[in-house]
């Protein structure tokens, strides 16, 4: 109670939550559910597309980087070929995150401020590999489920069939190294959707209950 007999506004015992997950594992399903919930998502992912299209805040400094043949046609950044080289070589994926991140981080904050919700969520596909995010979140929860199943779902998504998901699986993070950084962990595997969405408002509630 303040001196004028008012009692502050309830604050959640959590305010940022670092959503990561491996591709497939449902990652994005549970940040919808969470936004049900009444969280503000800020989506980095979609965050890094933006800065990477045409005219996007990222170009010129990708651009005098990594020279024209990393931009497309029509002034994008060629994702295709800049994973490719990133992956053979980690001077490239170095420079390119030294670029890429501070941007992401700075818009990320931006969108963070706009919430209205007392609670935002961050969905970070790389947070257990990128040291940053894991400081800057009050929680960390990690959305699991085994690789075949990471693998299964990916297959169905047009473009892509199983030798491709298990690329992708075999570069990213383990399910050991996200696991050892969450607070909470998920296991997104044989429940279906509704179940899901039932684990994330108990967690949910459990995280945002007022003090
Ligand atoms: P990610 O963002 O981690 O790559 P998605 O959230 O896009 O994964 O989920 C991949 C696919 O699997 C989507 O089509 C989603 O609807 C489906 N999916 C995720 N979890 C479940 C579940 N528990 N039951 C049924 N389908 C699921």
């Amino acid at each position: 109670m303040d001196r004028l007999g008012l009692t502050a506004p309830p604050r959640p015992r959590v305010r940022t939550i670092g959503l990561t997950g491996g591709i497939g594992s449902g990652k994005s399903t549970v940040a919808q559910q969470l936004v049900a919930c009444g969280t503000h998502l800020v989506d980095t992912d979609a965050i890094a597309r933006a800065l990477t299209l045409p005219g996007g805040r990222a170009m010129p400094a990708l651009t005098s980087a990594f020279g024209p043949e990393a931009i497309t046609a029509d002034g994008a950044l060629n994702r295709e070929h800049m994973r490719q080289l990133a992956f053979a070589d980690p001077a490239v994926k170095a420079r390119l995150e030294t670029i890429l991140h501070p941007l992401i981080g700075e818009e990320a904050r931006r969108q963070a401020a706009q919430a209205t919700g007392l609670t935002v969520t961050f969905d970070v596909p790389l947070l257990t590999e990128s040291g940053h995010w894991r400081a800057r979140v009050d929680r960390v929860l990690v959305v699991d489920c085994s690789e075949a199943t990471q693998i299964a779902r990916v297959a169905l998504r047009p473009g892509w069939d199983a030798a491709g998901a298990r690329r992708v699986v075999a570069q990213q993070a383990t399910r050991a190294a996200r696991r050892a950084i969450a607070d909470a962990v998920i296991f997104n595997d044989g429940m279906t959707l509704a179940t899901l969405a039932d684990e994330v408002r108990s967690l949910w509630q459990h995280w945002t209950a007022v003090r």
